[in-house]
């Protein structure tokens, strides 16, 4: 039974400057695996064998038979109720930002617009000598590794170990968490940096700061709110709570 406090509903419903930050749970339900946690993908791959540019240049099919096989899985899968529950919340805002640590497009095929992707897309390619960005939605690419026109190798456009994150996306991030009075941090274990710095920033700069997760996670002593539920069932809940509050107001008023 997910219990959801006055205090965090009021904030809900007050709050115009609303920045989420999403991680790898939101998409659980919706069958795409973790990375930490019991169903994690690294406990049958180690990321450092396949997520780095080192294992990129060591074995460039092996990091590509492991982007193809997450490509296959997720391209048969839907977004869930936690991923149109936060267009729901998207369209309430005046300021709003979605910054999602995923890189499996599914926020995006749900229908939200106000956007960062801190960690890149698994649907878009790179070419590792000219640079050039584009998006391939096959869920199987004819030739692994695929090969640009260019003759040099293409690489998922998402961002391994060790790499910097793209900088507009951070910087917008940055800015959303500082900016916004309510800061909601979704299915995200709290110890990927720098991901993981963003609800502190809002935290310290006023934000009042809920936490939806199935665990408690190193972000969990600094919440104002730890909300322990799936993010698929929590998130339609804290909307229908928003909707049913704000019908009782009308008809009160
Ligand atoms: P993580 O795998 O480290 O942690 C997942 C978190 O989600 C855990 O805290 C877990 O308790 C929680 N969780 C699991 N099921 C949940 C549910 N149903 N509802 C709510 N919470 C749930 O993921 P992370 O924190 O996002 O960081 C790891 C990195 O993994 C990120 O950089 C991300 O890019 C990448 N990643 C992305 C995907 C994806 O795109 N879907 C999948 C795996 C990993």
């Amino acid at each position: 039974m997910v219990s959801i406090s006055s205090g965090a509903l009021e904030r809900l419903a007050t709050a115009s400057r609303i920045a989420v930050l999403t991680g790898a749970g939101i998409s659980a339900e919706s069958g795409v695996p973790t990375f930490r946690g019991a169903e994690g993908l690294w406990r049958k791959f180690r990321p450092e064998e396949l997520a780095t540019p080192e294992a990129f240049a060591r074995d460039p099919r092996l990091v590509w038979e492991w982007y193809q096989w997450r490509r296959q899985l997720i391209a048969r899968l839907s977004p869930n109720a936690g991923h149109l529950a936060l267009v729901e919340l998207e369209k309430r805002a005046d300021e709003f930002l979605l910054i999602t640590q995923n890189v499996d497009g599914l926020h995006d095929r749900a229908g939200s617009k106000r956007m960062v992707k801190l960690h890149g897309d698994l649907w878009r390619l790179r070419c590792t000598g000219c640079s050039i960005e584009f998006e391939d939605r096959r869920a199987a690419l004819p030739e692994l590794p695929p090969r640009c026109r260019c003759g040099r190798l293409l690489r998922p456009a998402v961002v391994w170990f060790g790499e910097p994150l793209p900088s507009e996306a951070w910087e917008r991030a940055l800015e959303a968490a500082a900016r916004c009075q309510l800061f909601i941090s979704v299915g995200t274990s709290g110890i990927v940096y720098p991901a993981a710095s963003l609800p502190l920033v809002a935290k310290r700069a006023g934000a009042y700061l809920i936490e939806v997760n199935v665990e408690s996670t190193a972000l969990s002593h600094i919440a104002d709110e730890v909300i322990l539920g799936c993010a698929a069932v929590v998130l339609p809940k804290l909307i229908a709570e928003l909707s049913a509050a704000e019908r009782q107001n009308l008809a009160s008023s």
